[in-house]
């Protein structure tokens, strides 16, 4: 447990709200790009119900330079405004500590960290330095990169800095060349968070996961079957003419049709009969897990003894015709069992690559003895 979340548990305002709605929903547009816009969009969600946080961003992390980066702190009053006329919280994304000064004097009370900055330690401790004693709520982005610790340790230095109040917001991963979705979902990633910070409400945000609107619905509901208690979803009322993300956003009316159809798993297991069937296949799991792990330590010894005679024989460690062959073969009986063909690639390369570190440790092993 991180040092906190007992605190945490007692006086989160996000986990209280986590906990009551379900899903806890953080919606608004992109940018806030004027005040009759983040006011029209802020009426509609509010009329619509079940939003809990209006999100705007004022200061735009952009990519490359003389886009529009933002209204910046012109934009505050209007969020103030969106706030105390529709009972909505306003957040925005803070980056540097002025932006946090700024939000705390509007009155603003919560917001989040983007994953730009979530990728920089320095930038994240500035930001919790200048958060200290302010009762913000925070939700922090996972990092650009796929750096689960660097998103944990994010994570940790606000909540050492706020106490409590504190999320994670999972979205997504960049990755390069062209792909299904504009950033990566890695789903294992935020899995491997909440097993490491229980008690840490995780959202979703499916917007940017996505990168298209006819997307956002699938992501939100693979959000939901993992048991994550919240969605940031970004909202425009014209999408295509809003001045960051035209492609991503979804109207109010059809964020409205995506919360009404998501399917919400209870956490609890049902009646008896189901709950003797999922002992049953966990221990199956459990089964096949121990005998995948025995073949792979004995595909590991057979690698160790390969490397043995590669290096007797001084023949090269890797064979590049020998892993095409490899791939080639496995890809073949993956299909005919009917696995994923990613995950297989993925696995495959992982084990060909341990199995390279094997060898490569034994040919070095020999080496010292003969040496000796
Ligand atoms: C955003 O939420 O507006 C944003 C810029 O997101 P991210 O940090 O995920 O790119
Ligand atoms: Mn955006």
């Amino acid at each position: 447990m991180v040092q906190g979340e007992q605190l945490s548990r007692q006086h989160s305002r996000l986990l209280a709200l986590a906990t009551s709605a379900k899903p806890l929903v953080v919606a608004g547009p992109c940018s806030a790009e004027s005040r009759d816009q983040v006011l029209t969009t802020a009426r509609a969600l509010a009329d619509m119900g079940g939003v809990s946080f209006f999100r705007a961003g004022l200061w735009k992390p952009r990519t490359r330079p003389n886009s529009f980066e933002g209204v910046g702190h012109h934009a505050l009053p209007w969020l103030a405004e969106a706030q105390q006329t529709t009972g909505m919280r306003a957040m925005t994304e803070v980056a540097t500590p002025e932006h946090v000064e700024a939000v705390v004097k509007s009155g603003l009370t919560a917001v989040w960290i983007g994953a730009r900055t979530t990728a920089s330690p320095f930038a994240v401790q500035a930001l919790a330095d200048a958060m200290r004693g302010s009762r913000l709520t925070v939700l922090v982005k996972n990092p650009m990169h796929a750096d689960l610790k660097l998103w944990v340790g994010a994570i940790e230095r606000i909540i050492q800095s706020v106490g409590n109040d504190v999320g994670a917001l999972h979205r997504g991963f960049s990755s390069y060349g062209t792909a299904e979705f504009r950033n990566a979902p890695m789903w294992e990633i935020p899995i491997a968070l909440r097993a490491e910070m229980p008690e840490i409400p995780l959202l979703c945000d499916p917007s940017h996961i996505a990168g298209q609107s006819r997307l956002v619905q699938d992501v939100a509901q693979r959000a939901m079957n993992l048991g994550m208690e919240g969605l940031m979803i970004e909202c425009h009322p014209c999408p295509l003419k809003a001045l960051s993300d035209p492609e991503q956003q979804v109207t109010p009316k059809q964020l409205k049709g995506i919360l009404q159809s998501l399917d919400i798993p209870t956490s609890g297991i049902g009646g008896h009969e189901d709950r003797d069937t999922l002992e049953e296949l966990r221990m199956q799991i459990d089964s096949v897990d121990e005998q995948l792990l025995q073949l792979l330590s004995k595909r590991m010894d057979l690698a160790r003894t390969i490397g043995h005679l590669k290096h007797k024989n001084r023949w090269s460690l890797l064979s590049v015709a020998r892993w095409r062959d490899i791939m080639a073969s496995r890809e073949h009986w993956g299909k005919q069992l009917g696995l994923n063909q990613g995950f297989l690639g993925r696995i495959l390369a992982s084990v060909h690559e341990e199995s390279i570190r094997v060898q490569g440790d034994e040919a070095d092993k020999r080496r010292a003895l003969r040496k000796k």
